[in-house]
């Protein structure tokens, strides 16, 4: 890793207050270079097969913490599993009903600001997810 990417990583821990540590700059270096929704034991085995082995115990809290600082999300997969996104811009989700498959999609979302019940509390995000048949699993329902 080059020096100045380094510095943006830890800049990245350090804008959200979060001590920089070894495993928190690896954990985000991965973060930044993949692609996908992750569980906590997928990443571990990426981490590994990389040769950045972090103990699990370890992945596990600094997950939480990312998670908690919003440094990255967290969403269900299919199994109701957690899974850790690796996608750091905020974005909505397409989920395919038969695969599971869950794509990262950016919408134009219209003004979701309540009308009655709740119109008084401050909106600081929104999660939308929409469902349907992802291609692959359209063209095996046709052959
Ligand atoms: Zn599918
Ligand atoms: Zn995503």
């Amino acid at each position: 890793m080059s020096g100045s990417a380094l510095n943006e990583l830890q800049h990245h821990l350090e804008r959200r207050g979060l001590r920089v540590t070894q495993p928190r700059l690896r954990l985000l270096e991965f973060f930044l270079h993949t692609e996908g929704h992750f569980t906590p034991e997928e990443i571990s085995e990426r981490l590994r097969e990389a040769g950045q082995p972090l103990p699990i115990a370890t992945l596990y809290q600094n997950l939480r913490t990312f998670s908690e600082h919003g440094l990255i999300g967290e969403v269900i997969g299919r199994s109701g599993e957690v899974r850790y996104d690796t996608n750091l811009m905020p974005h909505s989700h397409l989920r395919c009903a038969q695969c599971g498959t869950l794509l990262d999609i950016i919408l134009s979302l219209p003004d979701l600001r309540p009308q009655g019940p709740g119109h008084d509390w401050h909106i600081t995000g929104a999660r939308v997810e929409l469902q349907g048949v992802c291609p692959d699993c359209q063209a095996q329902a046709a052959s």
